[in-house]
């Protein structure tokens, strides 16, 4: 299959260039070209092939290859790594509701006939009534003469109330007097309207679409797409995204025959999250997204990926444990420093290493970016010491060679004054934190009759 083909090439590939030790812009490009090939044909749009590629290429030589692992597998996994985090990232995105007490949170489906539309309306439905939300739905789709018949029996399959005027209204308008149903009943917690489909986009369609959000003040506007359209999903897609500002999609039919590379276009040109995926035609056949999956099925390539996740984990797990040990020792110097950013990096490790550390504070998304930026200049600074410097800190500041030593290291870098002044600080201020928390640790391993 495509799996064994793309491995079975990349590993070719690597062959002609045995005993490369790293991901240089050279070693990368015969492989690349085979996971390019792998991406058209699991149905990734050929400009979101390009972008994507192009951000790899500019990733890959910053990759460390991990002890024990063949740059072309580190490279799958640099790869799935990516096309994990366009997908989205860790968690799949739910349903944004309205806060309680502010009326039913409002759900538009909207999308061409035939994408599974209307069945993802009753999925949808039939999920949230698991987790014990009361739904109403409103049937809008006046074009498609079966929709309305459909939905309503899908309703009374599924013992949630349908609101329907027929199909001779206007579907703005049944859709705004379907979330004033659901407000005089008062005990709907979210309304899904399923919006009138066309078989093609048009303007009619569009500001039909618009009307509709605008009358029903919708919450959501969730696209849903159908996986089997392939590369025409990503045009598709951006249409719908530009003219109506969708808040989300659903990806049906991933049941069927496809690599699923519809949810990578999808997600790149919209920029918003899948929510939902439909993985049937049965009412509890819709799943959260998890890109993970997503991308080893458009991939192909799960055991690589897992192989070197495991090994960089070894790896980290011991640094961490090495860390650990220096900071009872409260010995810290620079290429300590060094070897706990590069471990920043990676932000499960670090947490990793926090939780190890009792009273450790845990730092929030946006304390890792700006640390991560500092951490790149302090990363060229350090390159640029010398052994003896890294080792021994305090040459910087006070020794009758400290300026000089500075100046070298501050042209060596191509950095300034300021940002070498910048590092000694965070560096000393590290250095503090270490020998506080190496008290700590004494003290907890003291109370525990540990020393
Ligand atoms: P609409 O015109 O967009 O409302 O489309 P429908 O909801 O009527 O669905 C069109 C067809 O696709 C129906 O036969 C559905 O049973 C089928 N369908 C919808 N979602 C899925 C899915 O996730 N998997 C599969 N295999 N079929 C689906």
């Amino acid at each position: 299959d495509a799996f064994n083909n793309l491995s079975a090439t990349l590993d070719e590939a690597w062959a002609k260039m045995k005993g490369v030790a790293d991901l240089s812009p050279e070693n990368i490009k015969a492989p690349l070209k085979d996971v390019r090939r792998a991406l058209l044909e699991a149905d990734v749009s050929l400009p979101v092939v390009r972008r994507f590629i192009k951000k790899v290429e500019e990733r890959a030589p910053g990759v460390k290859v991990t002890k024990g692992v063949e740059p072309s597998q580190e490279l799958v996994k640099l790869v799935a790594d990516e096309l994990c985090t366009l997908m989205g990232g860790v968690g799949a995105d739910g349903i944004n509701f309205r806060e309680e007490g502010n009326g039913p949170t409002v759900i538009l489906m909207a999308g061409l006939q035939g994408v599974g539309k209307t069945t993802a309306c009753g999925k949808l439905a039939l999920s949230l009534k698991k987790q014990n939300k009361t739904c109403l739905l409103v049937a809008t789709d006046v074009y498609r003469p079966a929709a309305i018949d459909q939905l309503k029996k899908l309703g009374s399959d599924l013992n949630v109330p349908v609101y329907d005027e027929g199909a001779n209204a206007s579907p703005p308008s049944i859709a705004a007097n379907g979330v004033a149903e659901a407000k005089k009943r008062g005990d709907i917690d979210v309304v899904i309207v399923d919006t009138a489909g066309r078989l093609n986009i048009d303007e009619a369609l569009m500001n039909e679409l618009i009307a509709t959000k605008m009358s029903t003040q919708a919450d959501e506007t969730l696209l849903v797409v159908d996986a089997m359209t392939g590369q025409e999903a990503a045009t598709l897609t951006k249409s719908f995204a530009d003219a109506i500002d969708i808040t989300g999609a659903i990806l049906t039919k991933l049941d069927g025959d496809t690599r699923g590379g519809a949810a990578l276009s999808v997600r790149e040109v919209s920029g918003k999250p899948i929510k939902f995926t439909g993985v049937g035609e049965k009412m509890d056949a819709l799943d959260p997204f998890y890109p993970e999956r997503m991308t080893s099925r458009i991939l192909g390539m799960g055991d690589v990926v897992s192989f070197v996740e495991k090994a960089q984990e070894a790896v980290k797990q011991a640094d961490a444990e090495q860390m650990k040990e220096k900071i009872m020792k409260a010995t810290f110097d620079f290429d300590d420093f060094l070897k706990n950013m590069d471990m920043m990096g990676d932000m499960g490790s670090m947490s990793q290493l926090m939780k190890m550390i009792p009273g450790a504070n845990k730092l929030s998304d946006k304390d890792m970016q700006e640390a991560e930026k500092s951490f790149k200049i302090a990363k060229s600074l350090i390159m640029s010491m010398t052994p003896e410097e890294r080792k021994y800190p305090d040459m910087l500041v006070a020794s009758s060679t400290a300026e000089s030593r500075r100046n070298r290291i501050v042209k060596g870098a191509g950095k300034t004054e300021e940002d070498l002044a910048e590092l000694i600080v965070m560096f000393g201020g590290m250095r503090v934190k270490m020998q506080q928390m190496s008290a700590a640790m004494g003290s907890e391993a003291a109370k525990l009759g540990l020393q």
